[in-house]
């Protein structure tokens, strides 16, 4: 697995910081955001070091998006979740801070006060 020095979720795939993993395979892991914009809100990380989703093999898209699925669909069955964003930011200016590719699944529910992304 290529590491970066440095990299806060290298050292989380890792173990190198503890954490709770909610979802593990061998591509992906999932943990809950440490500054979340509503209860659930999950970050899943690839388990290599890729800067951004430009970086991410394009044979990984199907695996994202059944992890995207299955942690989804768990949030709606245990968490009374409606629905929810799938959000990925690509570089700074999208507000991307940390440089090691992940996606947000942020739950919604009814008069959550949040919008949609666009
Ligand atoms: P980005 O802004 O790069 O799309 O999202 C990075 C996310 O990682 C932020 O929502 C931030 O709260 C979260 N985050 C940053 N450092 C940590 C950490 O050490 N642990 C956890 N659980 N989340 C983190
Ligand atoms: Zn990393």
């Amino acid at each position: 697995m290529e590491e970066i020095n440095d990299c806060i979720f290298c050292k989380i795939a890792k173990g190198e910081i503890p954490s709770e993993k909610i979802y593990d395979d061998d591509n992906f892991f999932a943990i809950l955001d440490n500054s979340p914009k509503a209860e659930g809100h999950t970050l899943i990380i690839s388990k290599n070091h890729y800067k951004n989703i430009l970086d991410v093999p394009s044979s990984l898209g199907g695996d994202m998006l059944d992890v995207v699925k299955k942690i989804g669909l768990k949030l709606i069955r245990d968490k009374k979740v409606e629905g929810f964003n799938v959000c990925v930011n690509m570089g700074g200016v999208a507000g991307q801070t940390v440089h090691h590719f992940h996606a947000h699944i942020i739950p919604r529910r009814q008069g959550d006060g949040l919008k949609g992304i666009v």
